[in-house]
């Protein structure tokens, strides 16, 4: 059942629009006020995905093709293929010292890595709670202030309301922005002949499930904790990994999703190294 009142809630900010790349984004925010006949089903895969009404059938595809290329990325980064190198590319994405355990410290962030691996793993492949529900708002308005004036591809929020209803909602707004966005196999169609385009992560940055998917992995039901926005965009995630390892990278979302795009890449090209930043 849809819920009808929203009170308070805590928004993550993301992507495009972030000021300082080691700040923490969480603030708080009200929410805007849904109706009963502002979400709709969304249809195939597992239960309790709503999209919002007002988006056109377009856009409503669009959705579900990011969440259908999104579950694929996760796919390749969870499913452990023997003889692939997962090591090299979690190093390069979450740190050098993503798989130490030398420490107290370093054991529990390794711990979190982990736990966090699997438990975004479970949320694509529907093994959740029935109280969990996802709905995804369209934001037609360049001046929302969930955009940020425009500026964000998307933003996620979670209401702290869900003692009233018994539910909880993950809520992502997709902005103005995003609907210009490249999908990741048009992305992949591009360079597919390209064989040192395949290992320059920048020709692979910005598409709807890269988006979606940062998104995702800010919510409650993918990390915990909470993962925030300490660097994002590729390069700035690199060095986030090179520079701090993985005391930032276990609760930095682009750091998880670039490391999960990486695998999908060289899977999918099965090229001799993962996309990274090439000089
Ligand atoms: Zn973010």
């Amino acid at each position: 059942m849809l819920i009808l009142v929203l009170l308070i809630s805590i928004w993550f900010g993301c992507a495009v629009a972030h000021k300082s790349p080691y700040k923490p984004t969480i603030r708080p925010r009200q929410t805007p006020q849904p109706e009963a006949q502002m979400w709709e089903f969304v249809k195939g895969g597992f239960s309790r995905k709503f999209v919002e009404s007002k988006c056109t059938d377009e856009q409503k595809e669009r959705l579900k093709s990011a969440w259908e290329d999104a579950k694929l990325i996760i796919e390749a980064q969870t499913n452990i293929i023997a003889g692939y190198d997962y090591d090299l590319v979690h190093r390069t994405w979450m740190g050098d010292d993503w798989d130490a355990r030398d420490t107290p410290e370093k054991e529990g962030w390794g711990k979190i890595i982990e736990d966090n691996f699997a438990r975004i793993a479970g949320l694509f492949r529907g093994e959740y709670g029935k109280s969990e529900e996802f709905f995804w708002r369209y934001t037609p308005e360049p001046d929302d202030d969930l955009c940020d004036d425009g500026k964000m591809y998307a933003n996620n929020y979670y209401n702290l309301d869900f003692h009233l209803s018994g539910n909880h909602m993950h809520t992502i707004t997709f902005c103005p922005p995003y609907w210009s966005l490249e999908t990741i196999g048009e992305q992949i169609a591009r360079h597919k002949d390209d064989e040192m385009g395949q290992m320059n992560m920048v020709n692979f940055v910005a598409t709807t499930s890269h988006i979606m998917l940062h998104e995702i992995y800010h919510i409650k039901l993918a990390t915990q904790p909470q993962t925030i926005d300490y660097a994002i965009e590729y390069h700035e995630a690199l060095d986030l990994a090179r520079t701090y390892g993985m005391e930032f990278t276990h609760v930095n979302s682009d750091s998880y999703t670039h490391d999960a795009v990486a695998i999908y890449l060289q899977q999918t090209f099965k090229s001799s190294k993962p996309p990274t930043r090439l000089i």
